[in-house]
């Protein structure tokens, strides 16, 4: 299987990059902040209370996500493998998810972490805001929280994935195309 962590900051191209990738690799997308969000269009009450942080730019519960992510695994059992986009956010996580897929005999096969600078991560997340929808998108001071906090607790899973020999860095600047060609490349030696 071949089970990617595909990483960086809000406003990276994680999404756009994901959509090619399962084209391409045959694999299961599982974003858990579209997971969010569908707990939020159902108005569940998980989704009520992640969008109280969501809309603030905080992180959702470790324990909401991973469980999402758990049951995901469990339901496509057979697949090729996975994208996981903006999972894992955390350490606690990224522990959560090697072992769940130990549990699945399958590891993460590696981490491609998209380099991108700040303000073109702003000006790439306030262009979305206009036709995303996402109550997030709009307001600089709340992008920067996400960015905030993407520094502090998120970042260094990059430390946690290379102390595994599975961190990857891609120029994440460029046309949609060119980032496309330096994943598949990374993707193709892994
Ligand atoms: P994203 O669509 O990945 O940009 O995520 C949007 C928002 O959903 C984030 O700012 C968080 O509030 C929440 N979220 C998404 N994924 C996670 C995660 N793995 N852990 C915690 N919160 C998350």
């Amino acid at each position: 299987m071949l089970n990617l962590v595909l990483f960086g900051p809000p406003g990276a191209g994680k999404g756009t990059q994901a959509d090619f990738l399962i084209e391409k690799f045959k694999l299961i997308h599982l974003s858990t902040g579209d997971l969010l969000r569908n707990e939020i269009a159902a108005k569940t009450e998980l989704g009520i209370e992640a969008k109280r942080l969501m809309d603030k730019g905080f992180l959702a519960s470790d324990s909401i996500v991973i469980s999402m992510i758990k049951s995901k695994l469990q339901e496509n059992f057979d697949a090729n493998g996975f994208i996981f986009d903006g999972f894992p956010r955390t350490v606690e996580q990224a522990t959560a998810l090697d072992h769940l897929l130990e549990e699945k005999g399958t590891p993460v096969s590696g981490m491609l972490c998209l380099c991108v600078e700040k303000e073109e991560l702003i000006n790439r997340i306030l262009h979305r805001g206009k036709t995303s929808g996402r109550s997030d998108d709009h307001d600089v001071s709340i992008i920067e929280n996400r960015i905030r906090i993407y520094n502090e607790k998120t970042k260094p899973l990059t430390e946690f994935y290379a102390a595994q020999n599975k961190f990857y860095k891609i120029d994440g600047m460029g046309s949609v195309e060119d980032i496309a060609n330096r994943l598949i490349e990374t993707i193709s030696s892994l």
